[in-house]
């Protein structure tokens, strides 16, 4: 079975009377279609630019974003690492820097020239022995079990004598369990801030004490020269948060730090903020004495290295995002763009295939014009010859009235097929004064086969078979127009038919349109003249009979309502024309549509 829709070759039949008015119809068209190629490539290229925000770059600043958090995580946590183990040897440089201290002591207190009761020349060898060892030791002195001070050497000589035993430091060296101690800075006696190092020794069950002070300011220059060129600053606290560190040349007791550091066995770390500042403190605890050394750094200058990275990252990423987007967005740029002149050099070929099909079509038109009424013409002329000679004496011929009536009857015969051509032509192409009304298409069905009833199909025996659907919407359209097209698609079916045969003729809504379906019991449609049967002036039908104009004309007229016709045919079984027709609303609009053209 072969299907063939007509809605593409419609357009191939004029629309309107000259050829400038088709010409401005298809041009209008044409820049339609170039206005949609615009817009739906425009589309294209905003929904490829947004995929590739949404595809690339949001992907990207996630994963950036992530990294980058991750990163500066490490750095920080390195940062804070970095600091703890420069605390931690700082630290322990100080223990071991006090441990040999208490070490001098212990050992002029165990050696062999120390006497209970020690001379001044003594006391003088034992500070300029420790002084040997520490230039930190500014005296040393020797207390009975009392707590009386009975052997000193240094420069506060008046310290000689005096009684110690409620003296914090000396109380506490009595109740340690070591036979050492170190004491937190303090004034003391001389008014001066200083720190002490003593040690005991039980002789005879009595407890003699030896102590040497320590001059603050050599801890605090020791201090220094541990932390230089580690952009650290260090110093020394007590439980109480009192710094163990004095300026030097400042003769006074050193303030509290803002800082306390938790006590707790292992070192740690801490932000707090100290002058407006946000600061990073590492803490350890002595092993010697409860002092703390903190380690403190600007957070600014301890994560200096990973904020410089993190820019350099951030701005590395963002170069290459601009530039990979950059080159994203311009080759998208130019594939949409060459994309689009290749749809629209595809749009303008189609066009300009349709226009070569209907300039086709027109001389086709012409032609067969010319053709058809050339054959009455011929005709005339002839029969015009004939009756001239009938009634020339010369040759003798019968010219009755009766002989001539004949002859003028096969003028008129010839007169009327070309005037019959020309008033359908003059139909398809006259310029319709819109005057659709609602029509309801089965009662058109049934007034056209009624009335073919009479004429055409009175000879023979077709059998019309009628399943009109029931409760048909009513349609928008030009009644006679459309009895028009009926009558052509019926009286081709009943030729086709030939003597004995049926017609079904069937009508159905769906979805929005109405179709009307005509099939017959006829020979049916060659394959190779399927193509042909809606162009003008193609018929099959030999003896004067066909004009080839009535699917042409059909079509045209189904085509200004708004619809098409499709056509299925089994050679030698028969054919059958569906009529699609828009319900009222469609219809309305390709009929405003059309009459604007
Ligand atoms: P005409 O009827 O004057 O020939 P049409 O344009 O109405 O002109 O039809 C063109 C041709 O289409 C017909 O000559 C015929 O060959 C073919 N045709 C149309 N309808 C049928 C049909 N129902 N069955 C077979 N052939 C048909």
């Amino acid at each position: 079975m072969r299907v063939w829709d007509t809605s593409h070759l419609l357009d191939t039949i004029p629309a309107s009377k000259t050829a400038s008015a088709e010409h401005v119809y298809d041009y209008t068209d044409s820049q339609a279609n170039q206005n949609r190629i615009r817009q739906h490539f425009k589309q294209l290229q905003t929904r490829l630019i947004l995929g590739l925000a949404l595809g690339f770059l949001l992907p990207n600043a996630l994963l950036s974003a992530y990294f980058h958090f991750q990163f500066a995580h490490t750095l920080k946590k390195s940062a804070k690492l970095n600091l703890i183990a420069v605390a931690e040897s700082q630290r322990n440089t100080l223990d071991l820097y006090l441990q040999e201290r208490v070490v001098n002591l212990y050992n002029l207190f165990h050696s062999k020239e120390f006497t209970l009761a020690p001379t001044q020349a003594h006391m003088d060898n034992a500070l300029a022995s420790l002084k040997h060892f520490n230039d930190g030791f500014v005296d040393v002195g020797f207390f009975d079990p009392k707590g009386k001070q009975i052997g000193y050497a240094g420069a506060y000589s008046a310290l000689l004598g005096k009684d110690y035993s409620r003296e914090s430091w000396y109380q506490n060296l009595l109740k340690e369990s070591k036979s050492y101690l170190i004491s937190d800075i303090y004034m003391g006696f001389r008014n001066i801030p200083h720190f002490t190092i003593a040690t005991k020794q039980v002789f005879d069950g009595r407890t003699y004490v030896m102590r040497a002070t320590l001059d603050p300011d050599k801890l605090y220059i020791y201090l220094r020269a541990i932390s230089q060129g580690k952009e650290v600053e260090s110093t020394l606290v007590n439980r109480q948060g009192q710094y163990q560190v004095v300026d030097p040349g400042r003769s006074q007791l050193p303030g509290r730090s803002d800082y306390l550091p938790p006590v707790t066995a292992a070192s740690g770390v801490e932000e707090f903020d100290h002058n407006d500042q946000s600061m990073l403190v590492a803490y350890s605890w002595l092993k010697e004495t409860p002092w703390a050394l903190l380690a403190m750094q600007p957070v600014a200058v301890a994560q200096a290295g990973m904020i410089r990275a993190r820019l350099v990252l951030t701005i590395g990423l963002i170069a290459v995002s601009l530039v990979v987007s950059i080159i994203i967005f311009f080759t998208i740029k130019k594939l949409v763009y060459r994309a689009r002149r290749m749809a629209e050099k595809g749009q303008q070929l189609q066009e300009m295939l349709a226009h070569a099909s209907k300039l086709a079509s027109i001389g086709e038109l012409a032609a067969g014009v010319a053709h058809e009424i050339n054959n009455p013409l011929a005709i005339i002329m002839a029969t015009s010859g004939v009756i001239r000679d009938m009634l020339n004496p010369e040759f003798d011929l019968d010219h009755s009235p009766e002989a001539i009536c004949k002859e003028l009857s096969t003028i008129d015969t010839a007169a009327n097929r070309a005037k019959g051509i020309t008033r359908k032509l003059q139909d398809m192409g006259k310029s319709r004064v819109p005057c659709a009304v609602e029509c309801d298409v089965n009662a058109l069905i049934d007034e056209v086969v009624n009335r073919l009833n009479k004429v055409e199909f009175k000879p023979k025996h077709i059998d019309i078979i009628r399943q009109l659907g029931p409760d048909l919407p009513l349609i928008m359209a030009e009644p006679e127009p459309l009895r028009q097209v009926f009558a052509n698609i019926l009286i081709n079916a009943g030729d086709a038919i030939g003597d004995k045969g049926s017609i079904t003729l069937s009508s159905e809504a769906r979805e929005g349109m109405v179709l009307v379906t005509i099939a017959d019991t006829g020979k049916g449609i060659p394959a190779e003249n399927m193509q042909r049967i809606f162009n003008p002036f193609f018929t099959t039908k030999g003896g004067g009979k066909g004009t080839g104009l009535g699917l042409s004309i059909a079509a045209s007229i189904v085509k200004y309502l708004g619809g098409t016709i499709k056509v299925n045919s089994i050679p030698g079984t028969g054919s059958s024309f569906t009529i699609l027709l828009p319900i009222n609303e469609q219809a309305k609009q390709a009929i405003k549509q059309h009459d604007k053209k």
